[in-house]
C-alpha cells in the first residue's frame, strides 16, 4: 500500500512521529511524507524531523507565508501534481491547518482515500481558520481517527458515523516517548538556569489573539498578570515575534526565547507549575503532564481537559478540581491503532 502522509506544521510533524514509527514497525505500507514547506524555520520544522527520526520527506513543496487563500491554492496545485505523478492509495492528513486541507481537497477531487487523523474536534467557532480546516476534512474522509469520544460524538452530531474509529490520542504517544527521552536528551533546566526555580511555561500563536491588537494587548496583560508570581518562560512562535516586534511590546516578568525543540519543551513542562497556552497540543500535553493550564482562548476543543479540572479558559474564575487519572486518551498506541485500522481497511478494499 503507498500512503502520502501531509505534514507542513509543528504540531504535525510530532504527530506524524508517532504514526511513522508504527507505520515503520508494522511494515506493509509504502509510505512517502510530503512536507508543504508551511512551516519552514529550522527550530520549527527540521529540528522535529531530527529528534524524533522522522523520515526525510520524499518531497518539499516550499510553500510558506502568504494568506490563507493564496498558501492553500499553492499547496493545491502542487499536492494535486504530487498525487497525480506517484498515485497513492490513500492520503493521511493532521489535524486543521491549511496542509490539512489542501490534502483532503487534493485527494478528494483525484477519488483518492483520506485518512483523518484527529477527526472530530470542534471549537465550534467558525471564525477560526482551522476549525473550517477540520470540518471540511472530516467530510471529504474516509477514515476518521478520533483521540477521544467527544470526536466520535461530534461527528455523529454531523451525519459522520462511517469510517469513524476512536483509536486515541497520537499526542499522548509523542508525550510519553518525549517525557522519557527528555529525561536524557535536553539540556534546556540548565541552559535556562531553571533548577529548583518555580516557573510557568506560555506558548501563544493563534490568529484570534496574534491579529487583534486589543485582545492580544489583553492577553498580554493577563501573562504580565501571571509573572507577578513566577517567572514564565516563553518560546515565542515567529508570528507572535513579528507582531510583538511591530507593536514594540516586551512583557515584563516573561522570559522570551527562541522555539524549543520537542525534547527541551517536555522538560520545561516537565517542572513547571503553570502553563498558559492558546495551542490545541500545549493545552493536552500540560493535561499528561498533570500540570494546570490556564488557556488563553474563549473556548476549547479539549473539553476533557476542563472537565478533569486541569484546564481552564482565561474567561473562568475557577477550577474544578483536578483528577488524577487520565483515561480518555488512549494508553499510548493510538499510533498502532492507527496503522491498524488503515491496513484492515485496506485490506477490505481488494
Ligand atoms: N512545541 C515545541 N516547542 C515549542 C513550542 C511548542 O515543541 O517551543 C510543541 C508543543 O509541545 C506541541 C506543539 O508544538 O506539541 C504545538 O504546536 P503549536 O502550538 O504550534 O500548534 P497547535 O497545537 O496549536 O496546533
Amino acid at each position: 500500500m503507498k500512503l502520502f502522509t501531509i505534514v507542513g506544521a509543528r504540531p504535525q510533524f510530532i504527530k506524524a512521529a508517532a504514526v511513522s514509527r508504527a507505520v515503520a514497525e508494522a511494515g506493509g505500507i509504502d509510505e512517502a511524507i510530503i512536507h508543504t514547506g508551511q512551516h519552514y524555520d529550522a527550530n520549527m520544522s527540521d529540528i522535529f524531523f531530527d529528534e524524533l527520526g522522522i523520515p526525510a520527506p520524499a518531497r518539499h513543496l516550499g510553500i510558506g507565508g502568504g494568506s490563507h487563500g493564496a498558501m492553500t491554492g499553492k499547496m493545491l496545485e502542487s499536492l494535486e501534481a504530487a498525487m497525480m505523478e506517484d498515485r497513492p492509495d490513500a492520503v493521511l492528513v493532521y489535524g486543521d491547518t491549511n496542509s490539512t486541507l489542501a490534502g483532503a481537497l487534493a485527494a478528494s477531487k483525484l477519488h483518492i482515500p483520506i485518512v483523518h487523523v484527529e477527526a472530530g474536534l470542534r471549537s465550534f467557532n467558525r471564525k477560526m481558520p482551522e476549525e473550517i480546516n477540520r470540518v471540511v476534512a472530516d467530510h471529504l474522509s474516509v477514515l476518521l481517527l478520533s483521540p477521544t469520544q467527544t470526536g466520535v460524538d461530534n461527528l455523529k452530531t454531523e451525519g459522520l458515523t462511517k469510517g469513524v474509529h476512536a483509536v486515541g490520542d497520537v499526542m499522548h504517544d509523542a508525550t510519553l516517548y518525549a517525557i522519557e527521552q527528555s529525561k536524557t536528551r535536553s539540556t534546556v533546566m540548565s541552559d535556562l538556569e531553571l533548577d529548583g526555580k518555580d516557573y510557568a511555561v506560555c506558548t501563544l500563536h493563534r490568529a484570534e489573539n496574534t491579529d487583534d491588537v486589543d485582545r492580544f494587548a489583553r492577553v498580554i496583560a493577563f501573562i504580565e498578570d501571571q509573572a507577578k508570581t513566577r517567572p514564565v518562560i516563553f518560546p515565542v512562535h515567529p508570528r507572535t515575534r513579528k507582531v510583538m516586534a511591530e507593536r514594540g511590546i516586551k512583557p515584563e516578568g516573561v522570559v522570551q526565547i527562541d522555539p524549543l525543540g520537542y525534547f527541551d519543551l517536555h522538560r520545561l513542562l516537565a517542572d513547571s507549575s503553570l502553563v498558559l497556552t492558546d495551542s490545541g497540543g500545549l493545552q493536552k500535553e500540560a493535561y499528561f503532564h498533570r500540570k494546570p493550564c490556564i488557556t488563553l482562548r474563549d473556548e476549547t476543543e479539549w473539553t476533557e481537559t476542563v472537565g478533569a479540572g486541569w484546564n481552564r479558559l482565561w474567561t473562568m474564575d475557577d477550577w474544578k478540581s483536578p483528577r488524577v487519572d487520565i483515561t480518555d486518551c488512549g494508553d499510548g498506541d493510538a499510533g498502532a491503532k492507527t496503522v491498524a485500522v488503515i491496513k484492515d481497511w485496506f485490506a477490505a478494499q481488494k
